[in-house]
């Protein structure tokens, strides 16, 4: 007898963010194409979550395949210190181009999770190399910067990272703006000034705290603060980049350009792993120097992936294209006329939505938790009706890839909206 793939899988497979025990749900994928994800039974399913926020232009994206394909025979890997290739150098010029004009430098990395460790080392290393006391870290409360340690530390603390509390480095976690607290969040942030090395944020959504929302001028005044106080800001757009927001990038949406930004995810269309962190030459110009120690130290076997910087090629341009760029308005105006439509619904306590990310905040009786039992009424009712939709505790929400068609949309509108009657 044959075992089936999920018999295999759980011989040998350890799945992420996944109690094991009794995790029988586990779905194998063996075909993709577009909006759609098609498993070892011939089920098909709307990828409503972009699997994981990464996918852009839909899965096995032609043209993206045909260039990483025409890339891997020509060269697929070469080492990045003292080698350089041609798909790094085209990507980091065309990245640069769409980013703030104080955006000069490019640093690859293979994740979202060591984008980050790279953007706090520039920090702490930049007043290292100018002999400034400066160590402290200010972060947002909710915030997800990743899963490696220094990520970690400037995350919020949960059940995720209890284990490693003790190990986490100490950050000062300020709240989203507001209208009401800015001028709270500007005494809070001036008591620590002196010492504080970078702040590190989510523009405009926190993704994994639930797809919490706050607003462009007021973000824009809080960066503009930290400006004032000579510190330095890490933009992370891992989840906001390429497009989510509505506009290619939040900081478009910004009027104070951050030191930092840090880029993964959408960055390949969701293709292959990559991890860009990119630097003013203020920061830059801090590491340049005669004496060697004051070189960033930081690097991974797969830096800059020939493969990986092709896909990311390929991606923009399609992103670019002004085809796409008219999806996500329309996918935006759908969201929009779906959430007035339903935000009075007695289940429903909040809705939001910037761009192309919606939320829907169900009401629930216990305390709001990553574990509540919403989720696992919620995934797989839709899982039965064909859509992938992942909620965060008793938030629904979705993510969806820019060439989902009106229709697999209206339908998702249409099951979400029974799921509030049952
Ligand atoms: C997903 C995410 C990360 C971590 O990226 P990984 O590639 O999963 O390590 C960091 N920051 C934000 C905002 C994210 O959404």
């Amino acid at each position: 007898m044959h075992s089936t793939l999920k018999e295999r899988d759980k011989n040998v497979n350890w799945h992420p963010y996944t109690q094991m025990k009794g995790a029988s749900d586990i779905i194998p994928i063996i075909r993709g194409e577009g909006t759609y994800l098609y498993d070892d039974l011939g089920n098909r399913y709307i990828d409503a979550v972009s699997s994981w926020w990464v996918t852009l232009h839909g899965h096995a994206h032609p043209y993206i395949a045909a260039r990483v394909s025409k890339q891997l025979n020509t060269l697929e890997q070469v080492i990045f210190a003292g080698f350089t290739h041609e798909p790094a150098i085209q990507l980091a010029e065309n990245l640069l181009k769409l980013l703030p004009n104080n955006q000069q430098k490019v640093f690859y990395t293979d994740n979202g999770s060591t984008a980050v460790e790279v953007a706090l080392k520039m920090c702490i290393q930049y007043h290292a190399n100018k002999g400034q006391k400066k160590s402290k870290i200010l972060a947002f409360r909710n915030a997800y910067h990743g899963d490696t340690f220094g990520a970690m530390s400037v995350s919020a603390r949960g059940v995720w990272t209890e284990p490693f509390g003790h190990l986490l480095f100490d950050v000062i976690f300020i709240d989203v703006p507001t209208n009401k607290n800015i001028e709270f969040l500007c005494q809070e942030i001036d008591k620590h000034a002196t010492e504080v090395a970078c702040f590190i944020y989510e523009p405009l959504v926190q993704g994994a705290a639930g797809m919490l929302m706050h607003k462009p001028e007021h973000l824009s005044t809080l960066m503009n603060y930290c400006r004032s106080k000579g510190i330095l800001m890490i933009q992370d757009e891992i989840f906001v980049g390429f497009g989510r927001t509505g506009k290619l990038f939040a900081a478009d949406y910004l009027s104070e350009s951050p030191d930092i930004m840090c880029f993964s995810k959408g960055l390949t269309g969701g293709t292959m792993p990559l991890g860009i962190t990119t630097c003013s030459n203020t920061i830059y110009e801090a590491f340049y120097s005669d004496e060697k120690q004051r070189a960033l130290f930081h690097g991974h076997s797969f830096t800059a992936s020939p493969l990986a910087c092709t896909a990311a090629l390929a991606s923009m341009e399609l992103l670019l294209n002004k085809e796409t760029l008219a999806r996500i308005t329309n996918i935006t105006r759908k969201h929009s006329i779906f959430l007035t439509k339903i935000k009075n619904e007695p289940k429903i306590k909040h809705v939001r939505q910037t761009g192309t990310i919606m939320a829907i905040e169900l009401k629930q009786r216990e305390e709001t938790s990553y574990f509540s039992n919403i989720n696992e009424i919620v995934y797989p009712y839709f899982l039965q009706r064909g859509i992938l939709i992942r909620p965060l505790g008793n938030i629904i929400y979705l993510v969806p890839p820019y060439c989902i068609s009106d229709a697999d949309l209206d339908y998702i509108y249409e099951v979400i909206t029974d799921a509030l009657s049952l």
